[in-house]
């Protein structure tokens, strides 16, 4: 794999940046000159060169949304289209730090470049804190080349775009790769419609998990508000209370009315396979799609990135049942 030798560092904010104030740690911008100066600091570090993109204003990222995944992808293209980056690494929070790797995974589709998110869970300065390893680290990893795709780098480990998720608050390795039990049904190609230039717009979707107790009303609220797709998170294989005939009615109309209606598995370790369990037979003839293996924030990118373009129901049915990227692991 060819080195990335000009690298745009993109910098969205995040605990790697934050500084402490009274409310506790808050986002700060002009992390590019405590970049400069500790590199500064550690002359014996080859680092390929790199440019600072700063996305304004730096957020904790329990508050990003498509709006800055739209914005993300905007500064990637430029960093690389005009700028000629060859590699990209983001600065992230470490809150949805997998999902904004899971939705760009699916946004940059054909992007000729990798692209490494990371962060850190100690601030830059602050006792043991891992944020210039995990920075000079990723920045290494895309110095001694990596494919194009989109990775999370945490912790001295490079990790699929669309299988990692936060694990823990409580540990510096935060962060792990979901098993890969199978092999998902690779899609033949990446189509024009979903190539990383084709423009997006945001999408109304909603994630929901079955529980003991869900009522149909639960879900008529839901969908009821005009959602364009619904990620419903089923127990094991892929199954609900089929039990409960009003639950599937609403299920079933909004089907009909043009809701896609996508199936994870509650189970970490789990994947969707409705056949096995009439219960689960009984919920996929309302309408659901299989997301296989996916994870939840894999299935949630994938949803935005297929409607966000603009594709009908039936063909983000099509495309969310293939591997676009390695995500669906079933
Ligand atoms: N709340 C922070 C964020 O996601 C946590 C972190 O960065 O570790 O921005």
């Amino acid at each position: 794999m060819p080195a990335s030798r000009n690298i745009l560092v993109l910098y969205t904010g995040g605990t790697i940046g934050m500084q402490q104030s009274a409310e506790g740690l808050m986002p700060a911008s002009g992390f590019a000159s405590r970049l400069r100066e500790q590199q500064d600091q550690q002359p014996q570090l080859t680092l390929p060169s790199w440019q600072f993109r700063e996305l304004l204003p730096a957020i904790d990222s329990a508050n990003m949304n498509q709006a800055n995944w739209l914005a993300m992808v905007e500064a990637i293209r430029a960093g690389v289209e005009q700028d000629g980056c060859d590699g990209v690494l983001v600065l992230h929070g470490t809150d949805t730090l997998a999902y904004s790797a899971a939705a760009l995974s699916f946004l940059l589709l054909g992007l000729e470049v990798p692209v490494l998110l990371t962060g850190a869970m100690l601030p830059a300065g602050a006792p043991d804190s891992d944020a210039w390893s995990n920075l000079f680290g990723a920045m290494h990893a895309l110095q001694a080349g990596i494919e194009p795709g989109v990775y999370l780098y945490f912790s001295g480990k490079l990790m699929s775009g669309v299988r990692a998720s936060k694990r823990g608050t409580a540990t510096l390795d935060a962060f792990g790769v979901a098993p890969r039990l199978r092999q998902g049904k690779r899609a033949p190609g990446i189509p024009a419609t979903l190539d990383y230039r084709q423009p997006r717009r945001s999408v109304s979707l909603a994630v929901l998990p079955f529980y003991p107790g869900i009522e149909a009303s639960h879900l008529r609220a839901l969908l009821a508000c005009g959602v364009q797709g619904v990620l419903l998170e089923c127990y094991g294989s892929g199954t609900g209370p089929a039990d409960d005939a009003e639950l599937l009615a609403v299920l079933k109309d909004a089907h009909e009315r043009g809701v896609v209606l996508a199936a994870i598995s509650q189970c970490p370790q789990g994947h969707v396979e409705f056949g096995i369990y009439a219960a689960g037979s009984t919920l996929a003839a309302t309408g659901l799609i299989s997301g296989g293996g996916m994870t939840r924030e894999a299935a949630l990118g994938k949803l935005f990135a297929l409607l966000g373009a603009g594709l009908s129901q039936a063909e983000t049915e099509h495309w969310f049942a293939l591997d676009l990227c390695g995500e669906r692991a079933d």
